[in-house]
């Protein structure tokens, strides 16, 4: 079966780690039909619209989705992206890798964030100059898919379980039921799981973030402490990010259009080509997806590295080390 990827670079460095990362999916194997598409400040320059209709639809109607980047207009690119792909979970793995100086080189964490709801689901008010509101909306809909998700997340890998993080200590009724409805999927699936209060988990994470593999919170709190573990893992230029629907998905490098190199021929594809790997076990190629994690992994390890692992090779360089692993 043929699979259509949509392939969409955006601005800035987009412009160089999405065409790396397209060479690693051509020469691992599966039989993809790539399918290229604007979104960004580019082509809202050119046309008025950052994120034209034709790549709406080819994101709709891909089997998956390769994104880079877009600089000012990100908000009006990614957001409708992952409404189109209806993306119920961001799923954002943080792990420090030999070779590379991590702050806390035993980390390796996965974060699966809901993302559909919470306080970004945004109904906010001004109702005096004095007084602002936020209305934070939970619903046992959205948990219980973010719950069954995790639940498969955790048996398909063979992970020990995953860990809830959540304040519903403080706020009873959202967070509340945001964990019961959470920890009732895990006991009726059998998945072992615990819990921990969120402000905890950021203390415990700085000092001792091998505690912890799998963690499933709420939408504010996964943004928030994935930050936190991408700090401990160093280096924007490793993290990938997965946007899952329940048709298809969405996966992106955590970095933005990094502006100050772009153009340079020195961007770090990895957090791309990681996300790459990503895609392709999420579309069930799990021997190719663990190839190129595995020939990244070893790159990173002897080099050679991009300026912003200590390096002085280019982006085209590395996907050349990795390309020569990967055969
Ligand atoms: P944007 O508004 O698009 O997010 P930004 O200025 O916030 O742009 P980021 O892309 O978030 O830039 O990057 C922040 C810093 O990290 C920049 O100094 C950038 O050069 C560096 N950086 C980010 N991604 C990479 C990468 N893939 N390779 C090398 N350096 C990177
Ligand atoms: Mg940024």
């Amino acid at each position: 079966m043929t699979e259509q990827i949509a392939v969409v670079p955006g601005d800035g460095i987009g412009q160089e780690v999405v065409p790396a990362t397209q060479r690693i999916l051509e020469a691992v194997g599966p039989d993809f039909e790539f399918v290229e598409a604007e979104a960004g400040d580019a082509v809202k320059e050119e046309t008025g619209t950052a994120l034209p209709d034709a790549t709406r639809e080819l994101v709709a109607d891909s089997d998956a989705t390769l994104f880079g980047a877009a600089g000012e207009t990100a908000a009006d690119v990614i957001l409708p992206l992952r409404q189109v792909v209806d993306s119920f979970v961001n799923v954002r793995p943080a792990r420090a890798y030999p070779g590379t100086d991590a702050l806390r080189p035993e980390t390796d964490l996965v974060f699966l964030r809901e993302n559909t709801e919470g306080v970004y689901a945004g109904h906010e008010s001004r109702l005096t100059n004095d007084v602002a509101t936020l209305t934070r909306v939970v619903t046992e809909s959205a948990s219980e898919r973010l719950a069954e998700f995790a639940c498969e997340y955790v048996e398909e890998r063979d992970e020990d379980g995953f860990t809830i993080a959540h304040k519903a200590n403080v706020m009873r009724e959202t967070d509340g039921l945001f964990r019961d409805t959470v920890d009732r999927v895990a006991d009726v699936r059998g998945v072992p799981h615990d819990e921990v209060l969120m402000d905890a988990m950021a203390t415990h994470l700085c000092l001792r973030p091998e505690e912890y593999g799998v963690v499933v919170c709420p939408n504010l709190a996964g943004d928030v402490l994935s930050d936190l573990a991408a700090g401990l893992v160093g280096g924007l230029g490793l993290l990938p990010s997965a946007n899952i629907g329940p048709e298809n998905a969405l996966f992106e490098p955590v970095h933005g259009t990094a502006p100050d190199i772009a153009g340079e021929g020195v961007a770090n594809p990895c957090a791309t080509m990681f996300s790459a790997a990503m895609l392709l076990e999420h579309l069930g190629y799990d021997e190719e997806g663990q190839a190129v994690r595995g020939a990244i992994e070893s790159v990173l390890e002897d080099g050679p590295r991009t300026p912003d692992l200590g390096g002085s090779a280019g982006t085209a360089e590395v996907t050349e080390a990795v390309l020569t692993r990967l055969s």
